[in-house]
């Protein structure tokens, strides 16, 4: 299968990519910066040689770069899973977080899965997938589903990608594709900074992976909808 995941560099994205090539299959990321997307593509590859890992760096906070991202994945055949990722968390609040903010996370919260889906879609929708494979995922957050202290543009940001992730469920319904909305709490990766999770406060990023691999595989007429996770402990 060909499975595209945004932001596959590190973090989730990596976790995510890393589980569907210890299935053997072809995986097609981007991230903005090269060196990390490159030594991912060949820790990948060295660990699972089955499977054929290809990288190009796209920001997807700019459209031409999405639609160019798009076209670049095409070119390897129908895309079977899309993975929504990319990301990017700054903590602040509505009243007094730097202007900007709001446009920089929804260009890149919102914006990137938006654009690359309906770019993707014409093709995943070719020969009305029947098998319940062609799967689209979208990697949303416990931010899209109450409001906290220091949200602000993010939060915003995630309540409006669930909003997208929710309205193509329903637009999808009868076209064969299965779309899950996926809601994080705390996993440990670069955007926890130095946090110190020795004692396993916060999810690892291969958790979520491994609820990502397990919703896809269920039958054809089976969809999970949505996948709440938290630490144990709950909320930080
Ligand atoms: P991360 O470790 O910072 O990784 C983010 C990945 O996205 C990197 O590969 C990064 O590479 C790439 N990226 C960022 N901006 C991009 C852009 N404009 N275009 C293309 N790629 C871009 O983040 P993470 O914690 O794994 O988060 C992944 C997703 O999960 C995000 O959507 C985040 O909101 C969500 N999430 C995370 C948590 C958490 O606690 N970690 C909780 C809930 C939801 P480059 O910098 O090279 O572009």
């Amino acid at each position: 299968m060909n499975i595209i995941i945004t932001g596959a560099s590190k973090g989730i994205g990596k976790a995510i990519a890393k589980a569907y090539a210890a299935e053997g299959e072809v995986l097609l990321l981007c991230a903005r910066h090269e060196a990390a997307l490159e030594s991912t593509r060949a820790e990948l590859q060295q660990l699972y040689p089955s499977c054929r890992v290809y990288v190009t760096t796209a920001d997807l906070s700019v459209r031409s770069d999405t639609v160019a991202f798009a076209n670049w994945c095409l070119q390897f055949g129908v895309p079977d899973i899309l993975v929504n990722n990319a990301g990017w968390f700054l903590p602040g609040s509505v009243h007094d977080e730097a202007d900007g903010n709001l446009e920089k996370m929804i260009d890149t919260n919102l914006y990137s899965a938006y654009h690359l889906t309906r770019a993707l879609l014409p093709a995943m929708l070719q020969d009305k997938p029947l098998n319940g494979a062609r799967h689209i995922f979208n990697i949303c957050s416990i931010a899209s589903l109450h409001a906290y202290p220091n949200g602000g543009a993010y939060s915003i940001s995630k309540y409006a990608l669930m909003g997208f992730s929710k309205n193509l469920r329903e637009e999808l319904k009868p076209m064969g594709i299965k779309v899950t909305s996926v809601y994080p709490g705390a996993v440990m990766t670069d955007s926890w900074g130095d946090y110190d999770n020795s004692e396993g406060r916060i999810m690892e990023a291969a958790d979520i992976a491994a609820m990502i691999l397990a919703a896809g595989k269920l039958s054809p007429q089976a969809v999970v909808e949505d996948i709440v996770m938290r630490p144990i402990l709950g909320d930080l």
